[in-house]
């Protein structure tokens, strides 16, 4: 693993456990160890007064295409891996979103393989999920949100009976800021150090994430339902850095393309590296086994 706590030097003390923002830092009996959770941040170094922690020899894999295939190749997905990576300016060579486009919309054309990366903008979204995404809220007048809100989002048919009802229900998940001017979304395999990574899993492949998860966090993986895809699936893990799945309202399912058995599981991709390494030492080491 990437960093290393010298034993010698460490007194157990806990200050660095819950200073890890990847919950990589565990008691085992006696010991306070770094597990494969690590991601080399170095942030622990800094509530360590014994200077116990150092680097360990190897380094955390944060390579965005050899993390892309094992995920692809361990869990047998059959849809692509999507991931966003926040920014204020597109990045040279990305194009700009005009839109109006839903956010769970070019997610659905990632995971079929037939999106290229684009940067997405509040101005280009078609639907208030651009603020649940951390992009900001979609600058309309009264009349044009009552307007969007009718035709795509309260009534029958839609997901909401009245707008109380929604407002209700959305008052259960906390505002989150907004982190940046826009989001470059694309598929894990084209976007290096992405901030979340999303991906369509059934319950199987949902399993063997959760097994692989808490192996070293020793943490189980929160499922949201109730809300619309991008409130349930996005803010969490960005502000709290856990993963977590989310089944998605119909819209959001719909543009998803997602089947029945799917729904969506999203990673913060600091995270990926550990849960890449456990699904070896757990899932796969089983199996190996018996
Ligand atoms: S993820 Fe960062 S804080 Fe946690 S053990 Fe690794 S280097 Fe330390
Ligand atoms: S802060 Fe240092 S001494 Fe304390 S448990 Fe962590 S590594 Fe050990």
């Amino acid at each position: 693993m990437a960093f290393i706590i010298d034993q010698n030097l460490c007194v157990a003390c806990g200050s660095c456990i819950g200073n890890c923002p990847n919950r990589a830092i565990v008691r085992r009996g006696n010991k306070i160890v770094i597990t494969s959770m690590c991601s080399d941040c170095g942030t622990c170094i800094h509530y360590c007064s014994m200077e116990a922690i150092g680097k360990g020899k190897s380094k955390a894999e944060l390579n965005n295409k050899k993390l892309y295939y094992a995920l692809k190749d361990k869990l047998s997905l059959k849809k692509d891996i999507a991931a966003m990576k926040y920014a204020n300016d597109p990045p040279e060579r990305v194009p700009v979103e005009e839109g109006p486009h839903f956010w769970c919309g070019i997610c659905g054309d990632v995971f079929d393989g037939s999106g290229s990366p684009v940067f997405f903008t509040a101005r280009a979204s078609s639907c208030g999920g651009c603020a649940n995404i951390g992009i900001g809220g979609i600058k309309s007048t009264k009349e044009e949100f009552e307007a969007a809100l009718n035709a795509q989002v309260i009534g029958e048919g839609n997901l909401y009976a009245t707008k109380e009802v929604m407002a209700t229900g959305r008052s259960i998940f906390p505002r989150y800021p907004k982190v940046s001017g826009g989001v470059i979304i694309g598929s894990l395999e084209e976007i290096s150090m992405p901030d979340l990574i999303i991906f369509p899993v059934n319950g199987h492949q949902m399993c063997m994430i959760s097994t692989a998860f808490a192996f070293d966090t020793g943490e189980v993986i929160s499922g949201y339902a109730g809300k619309s895809a991008c409130l349930m699936s996005i803010p969490f893990p960005y502000v709290a850095n856990k993963p977590v799945f989310a089944i998605g309202d119909h819209g959001g399912r719909t543009f998803m393309r997602l089947r029945d058995e799917e729904f969506v599981v999203c990673f913060p991709y600091r995270l990926v590296p550990g849960l890449v390494a456990n699904l070896d030492r757990t899932v796969y080491a089983n199996e190996q086994h018996n």
